[in-house]
């Protein structure tokens, strides 16, 4: 079995932006400068936009963290979004999620300046998508497209089945994959009977939010299994597929933690990197 491990995918886009920015150096241009809206205190999210602010100094991008109170009001955070979307100076925008229950994601999302959705979550963003028409896309999807390029996956006239049809993940990945050739199933919480179905595909992405919802030997044998999912349990880290029993059952697995995560941080930097080239080229 094929361990889908993240961090040599990352590491490769990585030196493919650090390359590119060797140009930039005699243009003159300044480095992306991403910025992460932080909404309340919860733990894993700021983990991530450590990692993700980590990143951003390894590629020597600047990042500004916009921290701002659990209880904020609807006015206040469409204010904090209108001012970066008019600061000149930020190419990209990211607001970590999830918001706070009071405040509704889709809606505040989709006040982000398209020119500066770094993770391809606005409306018109995902409508360039569909179209085929995007430049970057959701930094999770986006990122397991490259892995399976990275490891040379083809999913070209493949089943391919997609566990999970939310915005950021599953409905991206299903548009993503149908680009890609396959023949793409997608399922959700109302799909009857999931279950018996699993062995009909040769390719499953599953991101459900539900910790080792299935096992290994529910999938097709020799399977490639990418599992999205993470979460903290008191033993440590896992995905939504149990990890016992994956070497000898599939031919190809991500394992949690290491898999699909490393590839969504490289893929925020990527998106960054592209939006902030457009805007160097709009202004020269
Ligand atoms: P979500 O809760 O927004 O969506 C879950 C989706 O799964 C829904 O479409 C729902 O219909 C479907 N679903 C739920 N139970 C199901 C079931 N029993 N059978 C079939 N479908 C079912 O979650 P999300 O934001 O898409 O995230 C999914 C998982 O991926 C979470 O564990 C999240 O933490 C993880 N995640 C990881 C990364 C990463 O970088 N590794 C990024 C984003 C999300």
């Amino acid at each position: 079995m094929i361990e889908l491990k993240g961090k040599p995918v990352a590491d490769f886009i990585y030196q493919q932006i650090t390359s590119e920015l060797q140009s930039w150096k005699s243009s003159g241009w300044s480095l992306p400068h991403l910025a992460v809206i932080l909404v309340g205190a919860d733990p894993a999210s700021q983990v991530y936009v450590q990692h993700k602010q980590k990143a951003c100094e390894k590629l020597g991008f600047k990042s500004s963290l916009v921290q701002l109170a659990e209880n904020i009001t609807e006015k206040d955070l469409t204010e904090k979004i209108k001012q970066l979307n008019s600061d000149s100076s930020i190419d990209g925008i990211l607001m970590q999620l999830p918001l706070p229950t009071h405040l509704d994601a889709k809606k505040f999302s989709d006040l982000i300046a398209k020119e500066k959705d770094a993770d391809a979550l606005t409306s018109s963003s995902l409508g360039l998508l569909v179209t085929g028409q995007q430049i970057i896309a959701s930094c999770t999807p986006f990122g397991i497209i490259e892995m399976l390029d990275f490891y040379k996956l083809n999913v070209a006239k493949k089943n391919v089945l997609v566990i999970g049809r939310s915005l950021i993940v599953g409905l991206p990945l299903f548009h993503l994959l149908t680009q890609k050739n396959a023949t793409v199933t997608l399922a959700h919480s109302q799909t009857v009977d999931l279950k018996s179905r699993l062995k009909e595909f040769d390719f499953v992405f599953v991101a459900i939010g539900k910790p080792e919802y299935f096992k290994p030997t529910d999938f097709k044998k020799d399977a490639v299994v990418i599992d999205v999912g993470i979460h903290r349990l008191e033993n440590g880290l896992v995905g939504d597929v149990s990890s016992a029993g994956a070497a000898e059952h599939l031919s190809a697995f991500t394992p949690v933690p290491g898999g699909v995560g490393p590839t969504t941080i490289a893929l925020l930097m990527r998106n960054t990197f592209k939006l902030a080239e457009k805007n160097r080229k709009f202004a020269t």
